[in-house]
């Protein structure tokens, strides 16, 4: 069984750089200017075999491999986790070369591309492609394990609360606001061409990797990292188009956390652990869910492995 889900894991993350390559390639095929994919088609070889060999995709992967492997294999320990959320945000938050375009660009420009006819380019539709497919294999794979924006607050709440108490935010309303921000700005784009979230950087924190010491930017991050302090993954459940997009994709993805109800004895151990608030919708069989960060916290606090890192089934197919 372990050794399947290794296999299957590969599989899966094989798929997924198969599916990053094929517009590349895509690009390549044709004649044109390379400009990108609204436009003509690229002949550039050069531009071809910086797309398919950057290596932030391949470690990217890896990474994402990773999580997958000891969500599925072993209890994540609080440890390990801590440490390879460092890892992460070294190497993909602190090492320049690794984070362009940054997680909220990739999703933020080819839609303001799209709607405003602009040509999309090959580099953005690429990493797009990216966070898609691991998210489609496992449930918030990329912002789980990928995003350096994403562990820093995890990171960030691991720190107790003053409060003595962690906030869960009521989903309904985390979500509500993070649509209404989308909706916000896709207006904004139709009136101007220019989206909320990078307008002077006021909701893109990101830019903190490129290492802008800007005002409006150090607000932003310091308020966020108080945040993150009481409450876990502010920004990506109350704002980030990345965490909206990746939570409509938990819909559809392969692996998600899945309880076993037979194994269930109702004592919300997971709950009481858990920094998030999926648990308690998940054991409440609830028809909204809330992002799941796939952290692992609340698979190893059950004390009767009644919660796994599973492919997901219908309920009528669930064990
Ligand atoms: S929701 Fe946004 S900030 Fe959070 S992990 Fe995903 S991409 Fe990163
Ligand atoms: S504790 Fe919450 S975020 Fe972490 S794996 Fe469980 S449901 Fe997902």
């Amino acid at each position: 069984m372990k050794r399947n889900t290794i296999y299957l894991s590969v599989v899966c993350i094989a798929l997924s750089m198969i599916l990053i390559c094929v517009p590349v390639m895509a690009e390549g095929g044709g004649g044109g200017d390379g400009s990108g994919m609204g436009g003509g088609r690229n002949t550039d070889v050069s531009s071809i075999l910086a797309g398919l060999s950057e290596i932030k995709f391949i470690l990217g992967g890896l990474v994402a491999l990773t999580g997958l492997i000891l969500l599925r294999t072993i209890k994540i320990n609080r440890n390990i986790r801590t440490l390879l959320m460092c890892v992460v945000f070294v190497l993909f938050g602190m090492l320049v070369i690794m984070h362009q375009p940054s997680p909220l660009r990739a999703v933020v420009d080819p839609i303001t591309d799209f709607v405003i006819g602009s040509t999309i380019t090959l580099k953005k539709t690429t990493a797009l492609i990216f966070i898609g497919s691991l998210s489609v294999i496992g449930a918030k794979l990329f912002c789980g394990w990928v995003c350096p924006f994403g562990v820093l607050q995890e990171i960030v709440n691991r720190i107790p609360a003053p409060i003595g108490k962690k906030i869960k935010l009521p989903f309904k309303i985390s979500n509500g606001i993070r649509i209404l921000i989308f909706a916000i700005s896709l207006i904004m784009v139709l009136i101007t061409g220019s989206d909320l979230y990078t307008y002077h950087n006021i909701l893109n924190p990101f830019e903190l990797f490129e290492w802008h010491f800007e005002l409006v930017l150090a607000v932003l991050v310091g308020a966020v990292l108080i945040a993150s302090i009481f409450v876990y993954r502010p920004f990506c459940y109350l704002v980030c188009p990345v965490g909206l997009l990746t939570w409509l994709l938990e819909h559809v993805s392969i692996f998600r956390v899945r309880l076993l109800r037979e194994l269930c004895n109702d004592c919300n151990k997971c709950i009481r652990m858990s920094p998030c608030p999926s648990v308690e919708a998940i054991l409440n069989g609830d028809k909204l869910l809330p992002d799941c960060f796939a952290c692992g916290v609340c698979i190893s606090a059950c004390p009767k492995d009644a919660l796994e890192f599973g492919v997901w089934r219908s309920k009528s197919g669930q064990k």
